[in-house]
């Protein structure tokens, strides 16, 4: 996939509406349209990246930034002290189903483990 027609690069282009939460040079953070908790927010990054698989020793900085935001956002989002999730789905058994490498940062209520 080109990252023309990548449903995550349009939200970060701003061509795709999203309920944006946080944003900066390399990442940007919008709502889950189908949330699975309470706060159920994606990073990502601008750049088109297909998944963690993809992720080069270059990105590292990059890769912590994503972790940064999602953990910013958390405590902005009132769940720091309670707990909350952050989770990379990566290829097919992992569940991923959008090519575009995302963080979830999920919370709100209670997470089970081990998740299915
Ligand atoms: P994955 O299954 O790849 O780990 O997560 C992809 C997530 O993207 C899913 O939770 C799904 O609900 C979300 N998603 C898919 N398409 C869109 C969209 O167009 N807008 C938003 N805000 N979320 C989306
Ligand atoms: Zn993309």
């Amino acid at each position: 996939m080109t990252a023309g027609q990548c449903i995550f690069c349009r939200i970060a282009a701003g061509d795709i509406p999203a309920k944006i939460v946080a944003h900066d040079d390399d990442a940007v953070a919008f709502r889950d349209i189908d949330p699975k908790a309470p706060t159920h927010i994606l990073v990502i990054p601008r750049r088109h990246i297909a998944s963690a698989r993809k992720l080069e020793p270059a990105d590292a900085a990059l890769a912590g930034r994503l972790l940064l935001m999602a953990t910013s956002i958390a405590a902005s989002e009132g769940i720091a002290d309670s707990g909350y999730r952050l989770v990379v789905n990566t290829g097919a058994e992992g569940g991923q189903s959008v090519d575009h490498l995302h963080v979830h940062l999920l919370g709100g209520r209670v997470m089970r483990w081990p998740p299915g």
